[in-house]
């Protein structure tokens, strides 16, 4: 499904983007593991990537740090040849009620979320439009569709990822280039792990299919974004969440 294309995830060392990066190369992609702090971690995905017969690097970048981006995805061209999928995955979460919410906190989650968001894609701009064609998907999340109390930042930084991707889905759309958002609900990773156990019981009781999600839901959902078979779906955002958005 994916046979002959690169495909640049960030913040695939664990989590949903560790999987995204597996199911990829699975369906025959060759894959950029970006990875933060989790360099070990990003090792083992290249290995495994490797030892099923498709090409993988790691690269260390902050999807916060404008240049860095800049430089990864330079580099990156210059080692494969060419990107047709970005994969905007690095997120994180500093949840805090409102009143008790630090303007550091809120400030943190807009620079990875959102505006590491648009720091991958202006990079990726140009040499999209150069070969006519690309795919990028932007990980929002139900909260950045519904919001969410206690995730102010998070959900504004999610729901700015969904203004970011159908703009550019706008933008791009007549240089045949694709833009999506998943919008997860809640899936098994350390980011939920982190939770408290009633916040869990919490969110599982408003889940219709009364279940958590797993990272190859996403994965999947992903693969099919970025293969030939949506190749006529642009500027929308997918909820893989269990029916919590309905
Ligand atoms: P995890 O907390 O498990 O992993 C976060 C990932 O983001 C890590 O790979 C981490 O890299 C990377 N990352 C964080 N900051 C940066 C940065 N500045 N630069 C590069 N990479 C960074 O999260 P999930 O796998 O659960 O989430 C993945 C995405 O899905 C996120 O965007 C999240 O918001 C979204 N999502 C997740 C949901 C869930 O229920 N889990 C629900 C809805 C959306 P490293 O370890 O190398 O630092």
């Amino acid at each position: 499904m994916l046979e002959g294309k690169v495909a640049l995830i960030t913040g695939a060392g664990r989590g949903i983007g560790r999987e995204i990066a597996l199911t990829f190369a699975g369906y025959g992609a060759d894959v950029i593991v970006n990875y933060n702090g989790s360099a070990q971690k990003a090792a083992e995905v290249v290995a495994e990537i490797e030892s099923m017969g498709r090409r993988a690097a790691a690269v260390q970048c902050s999807v916060e740090d404008y240049e860095a981006c800049g430089k990864m995805i330079s580099d990156m061209i210059a080692m494969f040849g060419h990107i047709d999928i970005l994969v905007n995955n690095a997120g994180i979460t500093k949840d805090n009620l409102m009143i008790k919410m630090p303007e550091a906190d809120f400030d943190a989650v807009i620079a990875t979320n959102l505006k590491g968001t648009f720091n991958t894609i202006k990079h990726m701009y140009r040499p999209f439009l150069k070969q006519r064609s690309g795919r990028i998907i932007n990980l929002s999340s139900v909260s950045g569709v519904l919001g969410n109390a206690g995730q102010a930042n998070y959900a504004a930084s999610k729901a700015g990822v969904i203004g970011l991707t159908k703009s550019m889905a706008k933008e791009l759309a007549s240089r045949n280039i694709t833009v999506n958002a998943l919008a997860p609900g809640y899936i098994e990773t350390d980011m939920t792990e982190a939770m408290s156990g009633a916040a869990k019981e919490a969110i599982l009781a408003q889940i219709p299919l009364k279940r958590a999600g797993s990272t190859k839901d996403i994965a999947e959902a992903a693969a099919f974004l970025a293969s030939d078979k949506a190749s006529y779906i642009t500027g929308q955002v997918i909820s893989v969440d269990g029916g919590m958005a309905i």
